[in-house]
């Protein structure tokens, strides 16, 4: 009797096969987005008909879940016994309700994210620090408002809330503002609300702001972590400062002087930490701010 060969698939089949795989990873990530956000629930998941979400690992879906993580998932699934490679789809009614459970008693005690000061001179890469954490489920980073105007490409909501000298005002009246600090002409502050939102739902909260700022949360939060941001030399901060080109000169010579000042302030914060390389010092924040 000879062998059955494997079907073999045609160019369009083996197409349509890649391109629904990219398409299961982009609904399962999409699901661990929501969940990570608070959006969905973890039985919105549960029960999303969707193949590529059924067949997705329930270990995943509970890692995803903030304040909770892969060794905390690993063992609520352990003690409810339910296999680590179980999928969504192949979870019993009796498991989902044992999850349930789990899930009520750890949602009382959520692990509080910390709160991260980021400072440092202008021009010394803080937003591209930033920036990189910004995909990092662990994290969420602070949208300040402002009375500067938008940069190009800057947009409301997302770089900063726009708002006017009035608006401003109002805010800080109400007390809207966890700290906020004149800087170069401007007003800058941090949304108070958000901040506690965030932490209380297990992120750890990163605030970039200037010097006067900081030692304001240094006072209202004396648990957060305050990091100074250092250029590798005074030379190099000035050459990045002045390359900058979206200031006028005026600004420019206000920015250097003040850089001056906030360079001095660097021994009232609980690390420095030199900017040589991005990868390094985004690994070195990570430990600090994860800690
Ligand atoms: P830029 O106008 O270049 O975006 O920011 C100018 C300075 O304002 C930077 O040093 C930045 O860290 C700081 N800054 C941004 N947001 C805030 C904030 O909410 N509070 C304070 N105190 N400073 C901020």
């Amino acid at each position: 009797m000879s062998k059955v060969p494997p079907p073999r698939l045609s160019l369009e089949e083996r197409r349509a096969a890649l391109e629904k795989a990219k398409s299961s990873r982009q609904d399962r990530a999409g699901v661990k987005r929501s969940i990570a956000l608070g959006e969905i629930s973890i039985f919105e998941a549960i029960s999303d008909p969707r193949e590529s979400i059924r067949r997705m690992k329930v270990i995943d879906l509970l890692s995803a879940l903030p304040g909770v993580g892969k060794s905390r998932a690993t063992l609520i699934m352990e003690r409810r016994n339910i296999s680590l490679t179980r999928r969504i789809g192949g979870l019993g009614q009796l498991q989902v309700k044992a999850l349930g459970k789990e899930l009520a008693v750890s949602k009382g005690e959520p692990t509080r994210g910390n709160l991260i000061v980021i400072s440092g001179p202008g021009g010394v890469g803080k937003s591209t620090i930033t920036s990189a954490l910004r995909g990092d489920p662990r994290f969420w980073i602070s949208v300040s408002a402002t009375t500067r105007e938008p940069r190009v490409g800057e947009r409301d909501g997302v770089d900063y809330f726009f708002h006017t000298h009035a608006k401003f005002m109002e805010l800080i009246e109400k007390g809207e503002f966890l700290e906020w600090a004149e800087f170069a002409g401007n007003l800058y502050g941090t949304p108070r609300t958000p901040v506690e939102e965030w932490r209380r739902l297990g992120k750890h909260v990163i605030l970039e702001i200037e010097i006067a700022g900081a030692r304001q949360v240094r006072v209202q939060e004396p648990g957060a972590t305050l990091v100074f941001i250092a250029p590798p030399s005074w030379d190099e901060l000035v050459r990045r400062l002045t390359g900058r080109g979206t200031d006028s000169p005026e600004r420019r010579a206000a920015r250097l002087a003040l850089a001056e000042e906030e360079m001095a302030a660097s021994g009232e914060f609980d690390a420095i930490l030199v900017n040589e390389s991005v990868e390094g010092l985004i690994a070195e924040l990570v430990s600090l701010a994860t800690a």
